[in-house]
């Protein structure tokens, strides 16, 4: 016999001998009787689990590519932003360089 499930309507450890029964006194599946097979059948939770497993491999390595694809261009956007501000800053740098020798040209005009 393969392992036994776990009760479907509590989730307990199920009683076996010849035959298996939930042993939760309070647990609506006390006093009921399956072969193994019958108590082991879960179609539903079967179902579910065989979604979450394709979900699992599909999906989610769509979504984590998705992401990894997110962050490259995130990082290529701010290798751009990196190099405008650099760009920028050299750029005022210059200009203020420039208004500081028209600045002092001015006055040295103004003294001849
Ligand atoms: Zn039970």
């Amino acid at each position: 016999m393969s392992k036994l499930k776990p009760c479907p309507f509590c989730g307990k450890k199920p009683f076996y001998i010849e035959w298996v029964a939930c042993v939760n006194p309070h647990c609506q599946l006390v006093n009921t009787y399956f072969v193994p097979e019958t108590w082991n059948t879960r179609p539903i939770e079967d179902k579910l689990q065989a979604r979450l497993d394709a979900v699992d491999t599909a999906a989610w390595d769509k979504l984590k590519a998705e992401l990894e694809q997110m962050r490259n261009e995130n990082r290529s956007q701010r290798d751009v932003i990196e190099h405008l501000e650099d760009t920028m800053a050299e750029d005022v740098r210059q200009v203020n360089e420039l208004g500081k020798a028209q600045t002092a040209k001015g006055k040295n005009d103004g003294k001849s």
